[in-house]
């Protein structure tokens, strides 16, 4: 059997509520509860949802940019959730992050020879005609060229410093990527360049993804497998195919209704759903999608489902696939 590179166990992430001028703690936001997973080598896992359904705070989790409340991230056969600040800073060579924003994350002060540099400065390479060497070559990897390294962030489109956001994170060779929401803030056509990117570096440099996206669509041909997250929890985990093809979960079959579908022949009903995504620090009882769920049972507003194993790699939480429910959901191709 394989041993995954990273398995994540009941992670938890509860902030806590403060009111009054003592800021007692009244209650907690629980924006990730009980979230498990794991991801191979090599392989891409997709983590889908709505914004504020807990991907982003499980991604910085991983990595320990926030500290869990609870559960444990085993990376390469090592327990993070244990390790000491320092050893953790050797560990950040091998698990790195894409962010969705780069301009935000790159110092608009510095040229781009400064930014790709630092990770390697940081990691111990301390001589500057290498670290020059190693921004130039990463430069070229990603579609730049070695001129670039002169200019700052401002000088370069949206899709030019996703590119070096990319660079910046290949400069340590991590084992592990964590992609948060890479493209979402690109046009369409450069989406399609940045993720086609992603895909080349992953096999040249055998590389292992997780990729959070809020759309299914984006996630859809880079993933191998996808979790699909609501109000903190997984929902329903599969391989992507299978997903496309055969989503039981309600709220996986009104994501996947959303996504536009190229043939002009195929007509699809989009599902829409009603209200908001609810109050997090005050969330519904039992299902949490009860609220806006077309197929909500009474079972479903005092029972929270659990996350069960449907068929080989595929689970999903719902009572519809309980004993209680009708287990009679009828989709077609990802459309009710
Ligand atoms: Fe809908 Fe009930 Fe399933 Fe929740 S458990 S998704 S409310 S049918």
């Amino acid at each position: 059997m394989i041993k995954p590179l990273l398995k994540v166990d009941g992670l938890k992430k509860y902030f806590p509520v403060k009111k009054g001028l003592l800021a007692r703690t009244v209650g907690h936001v629980k924006a990730v509860d009980d979230v498990s997973f794991y991801v191979n080598k090599g392989e891409t896992l997709g983590i889908v949802g709505e914004s504020g359904c807990g991907k982003s705070t499980t991604g910085r989790m991983l990595l320990r940019l926030l500290e869990p409340t609870e559960g444990k991230v085993e990376f390469d056969g090592k327990d993070l959730t244990s390790l000491s600040s320092g050893e953790m800073r050797k560990v950040r060579s091998d698990i790195q992050m894409v962010f969705q924003d780069p301009y935000a994350s790159l110092n608009p002060r510095h040229t781009i020879e400064k930014i790709l540099g630092e990770p390697l400065l940081v990691h111990g390479v301390k001589s500057a005609k290498e670290r020059r060497r190693k921004v130039h070559e990463f430069l070229k990897v990603v579609g730049l060229n070695a001129d670039h390294a002169k200019r700052y962030p401002h000088q370069f489109s949206g899709g030019q410093r996703q590119r070096i956001g990319i660079a910046r994170a290949l400069m340590t060779n991590p084992k592990l990527i964590i992609a948060d929401e890479p493209v979402s803030a690109l046009d369409v056509s450069i989406q399609a360049q940045v993720l086609n990117l992603m895909q080349d570096l992953q096999k040249e440099y055998n590389l292992t993804y997780i990729f959070i996206a809020h759309d299914l669509g984006v996630v859809r041909h880079i993933s191998d497998r996808v979790g699909v997250m609501y109000l903190g929890k997984i929902v329903e985990m599969a391989e992507s195919e299978t997903m496309y093809a055969n989503p039981l979960h309600p709220y996986t079959q009104a994501l996947l209704s959303a996504v536009p579908v190229p043939d002009p022949d195929f007509e699809k009903k989009e599902i829409l759903l009603e209200g908001d995504i609810p109050n997090p620090a005050d969330p519904p009882t039992g299902c949490m999608f009860h609220t806006r769920c077309p197929y909500k049972m009474d079972i479903c507003t005092t029972v929270i489902p659990q996350l069960q194993e449907m068929d080989k790699g595929h689970s999903v939480a719902c009572h519809l696939y309980g004993e209680e429910g009708g287990n009679d959901i009828k989709n077609d191709g990802g459309v009710l």
